[in-house]
């Protein structure tokens, strides 16, 4: 049965072989966090994570919870994450703990010197990817995985900011298979993973900026009020007479 809190839920993916080998992380902490997307248009939970109450019903049976899901290359696979982040039943974008944090997770394969899966191990989660186009998907994706990011560093003072990395830099430091993973995702909305680590940092809040143009022509007093009031909220105002 699942059990929620505000940023995740939990669902563990019981049948799948890595939850039941349950492997512990060196020292029991992770040493860092990788974030995968997940290269398939789809952007709903259900696809992966089976919690039909909070999902929505995967009617094929490809979430998974079964021992070995099928992955990209289209056979079964040992394969698991810790967390998918996508849509649930009703549209809205929520995190699915699969695995609990503190096991080791069999997801980013293995490079030139080791893989993140193990030694060291990091936690591993999949953002669900769409046709890359949403923006609003997009900020409310990341934005959330940037807000667990920040609350598991609070959980665990073993994970650092820099640790914080993509699929992508895991293979550039030689720990995780060659793939391109979620950089290409964020360079759509001319993003990298610097921004991510900069959101991380500042509790996963993306600011938007507005520029606010008036054109109501009014008397020097009302023009007064208004900068006051526009200043109190944080514009900065520059006038011009018409
Ligand atoms: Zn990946």
């Amino acid at each position: 049965m699942a059990t929620q809190n505000t940023i995740t839920f939990t669902a563990y993916a019981t049948k799948n072989l890595c939850y039941k080998a349950a492997q512990k992380m060196p020292n029991g902490s992770p040493a860092g966090i990788i974030i995968h997307s997940t290269g398939a248009n789809n952007p709903n939970l259900w696809r992966y994570v089976d919690a039909p109450d909070i999902c929505g019903e995967n009617k094929y049976g490809t979430h998974w919870n079964v021992p070995e899901p099928v992955s990209g290359n289209g056979k079964p696979t040992k394969i698991c994450c810790h967390c998918f982040i996508g849509k649930d039943k009703v549209g809205k974008v929520r995190a699915a703990k699969i695995l609990p944090w503190n096991i080791c997770c069999w997801n980013c394969a293995t490079g030139s010197k080791g893989s993140y899966n193990f030694s060291p191990a990091y936690i591993q989660i999949e953002i669900c990817e769409d046709a890359l186009t949403d923006k609003q998907y997009f900020e409310d994706a990341f934005s959330l995985a940037a807000q667990l990011c920040a609350r598991l560093m609070k959980s665990y003072p073993t994970i650092k900011v820099e640790n914080i990395i993509s699929h992508k830099e895991a293979h550039a430091r030689g720990y995780a298979s060659n793939h391109g993973d979620c950089d290409h995702w964020l360079a759509k909305f001319g993003k990298n993973m610097d921004w991510f680590r900069a959101l991380v940092n500042s509790g996963g809040v993306i600011e938007t900026k507005y520029k606010v143009i008036g054109t109501k022509t009014v008397s020097k007093d009302k023009l007064n009020e208004a900068q006051v009031q526009l200043k109190a909220l944080g514009f900065s105002v520059t006038t011009e007479t018409v």
